[in-house]
């Protein structure tokens, strides 16, 4: 890897109008870079880690372009482990992308997109699964998602998957004193104690994946479908949980027609709310593709909410969508309790046996809560960590835990079947680089390269 690094500089804010930009520097050259376009307004030489007040002047004309903080920090202990220089100026396009011009003429290159999270990871400031977590700290749209993020920035993943990686080092260790030198004085390494250390390194690996469930929900959010006949107040429920009217509520029979999707947070978790059209067989083609939908959604459907309609007495398709409810994912909501109620929760209970059901009233608009703590009881605990746990909330982390898990479990199968130790030797270096492609230790130039591409400038 070339270790001698030119010096890259960007604008670390994003654009547009604000109180300030900051303008970041990083490299050998940085104060040098520095030196030649910002003047201390003291006329004293920058110290490393002062915020100092000056101007950028353009050293050919010798005008002043902004007036602005500036701050020099000698490396390692910088965002890079280099040289870092960041000058705050005015917020504004036209300032920063002046003096962002000067510091180029100065000598910097611009930086690529992460580049200056690359170079954090490259110098050994941070690991991939760090770097990483960077664009999830930045991106994160729910507090749950940040905090995973954040934890997973001061390095809990990796601490745990090294632990993991040591353990599979070991086991390999003596694997290959026992392949290599099995005549030698040594301990000799037998399948009963391979297959136990395999069993503890698998049992591992599984407490870790255990939060990648959470991670999913944290990350792409819980798809919930709102499913039942017309009129029973589907769109109304909607309207409760967002507090809005967006979804058409009307007196007609099958209105919702098509699907509607809503984003929402309950609590800090991301929801996707699905209305869909009533599921019942009909001759209109137009509500048949709705119905068609319906179905589709209630497959895909994290949590399926059915509606039904106390005032009238229970039908044959009530009844047959509420066969399709499975337990522990499913809630039933009673609706328009304010009229005299044909239904009672009992005609229910026959036919969702186990099934949480909710008396509501969903004309007034004072169920909201009620509504979100019965979801949020449903969905929470499937999101709160496992104790000590990570949330594993990056799908290249999870793939290379199963990854790693099925390359522990093949090689346990070797030793619990006595198989060479040769053999068994692959699969437990294919868990070991598995493991190591989480934290970057074995992850290919193509992988790191796409991962940080997905940075956005100045990061
Ligand atoms: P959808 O077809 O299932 O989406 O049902 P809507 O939400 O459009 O509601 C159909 C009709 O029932 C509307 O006129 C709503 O105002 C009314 N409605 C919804 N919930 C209740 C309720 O709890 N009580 C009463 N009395 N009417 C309701």
């Amino acid at each position: 890897m070339d270790m001698k690094c030119d010096t890259i500089a960007a604008i670390a804010t994003p654009l547009g109008e604000g109180g300030i930009g900051i303008i970041r520097i990083s490299g050998d050259d940085s104060l040098e870079i520095l030196n030649r376009v910002f003047r201390p307004a003291s006329g004293q030489p920058l110290k490393s880690r002062m915020l100092t007040y000056g101007h950028i002047v353009d050293p050919e004309s010798g005008a002043v372009t902004d007036e602005v903080l500036a701050v020099y920090m000698k490396g390692p202990k910088t965002y890079t482990a280099e040289d870092v220089a960041e000058i705050n100026c005015h917020g504004g396009l036209v300032p920063l992308k002046r003096t962002l011009s000067l510091v180029l003429r100065g000598g910097a290159r611009l930086a690529e997109p992460g580049e200056f999270t690359k170079r954090a990871f490259l110098n050994g400031r941070l690991d991939l699964s760090q770097a990483e977590a960077v664009i999830d700290v930045i991106s994160a749209k729910t507090d749950r998602f940040f905090d995973a993020a954040i934890d997973q920035l001061e390095g809990s993943l990796s601490k745990r998957t090294r632990a993991i990686g040591n353990k599979i080092m070991d086991i390999l260790v003596e694997m290959t004193v026992n392949i290599d030198y099995p005549d030698e004085d040594i301990e000799e390494l037998t399948y009963e104690k391979l297959t136990s250390d395999l069993k503890s390194v698998i049992a591992d690996i599984r407490k870790l994946l255990s939060g990648a469930g959470s991670g999913k929900l944290l990350r792409e959010g819980i798809a919930i479908g709102i499913v039942g006949m017309p009129n029973v107040g589907k769109s109304s429920l909607l309207n409760c949980l967002l507090r809005e009217s967006r979804a058409i509520v009307t007196e007609i029979p099958g209105t919702t027609r098509d699907t509607i999707e809503e984003y929402m947070s309950i609590k800090g978790i991301p929801v996707k709310l699905t209305d869909t059209a009533g599921i019942r067989t009909t001759d209109d083609r137009v509500e048949k593709i709705g119905i068609q939908r319906s179905k589709k959604i209630l497959g895909e459907a994290d949590i399926v909410v059915f509606v039904a309609d106390a005032s009238r007495a229970l039908m044959d398709e009530d009844v047959e969508i509420m066969k399709g409810l499975s337990q522990g994912r499913s809630l039933i909501l009673l609706n328009k309790t304010d009229l005299e109620m044909v239904t009672k929760p009992a005609d229910i209970e026959a036919f969702a046996p186990g099934i949480k059901i909710l008396e509501t009233s969903l004309i007034s608009d004072d169920q909201a809560e009620a509504l979100e703590d019965a979801i949020y009881n449903m969905v929470g605990e499937k999101t709160e960590q496992s104790a000590g746990g990570s949330v594993i909330t990056n799908v290249r982390h999870e793939n290379a835990l199963r990854e790693a898990l099925s390359f522990a479990e093949d090689a346990l199968k070797g030793a619990e079947e006595m198989q060479p130790l040769e053999l068994i030797e692959i699969d437990v270096s294919g868990c070991r680089d598995a493991l190591g492609a989480i934290t970057g230790e074995t992850t290919s130039a193509d992988v790191i390269d796409e991962v940080f591409s997905r940075f956005c400038l100045g990061k």
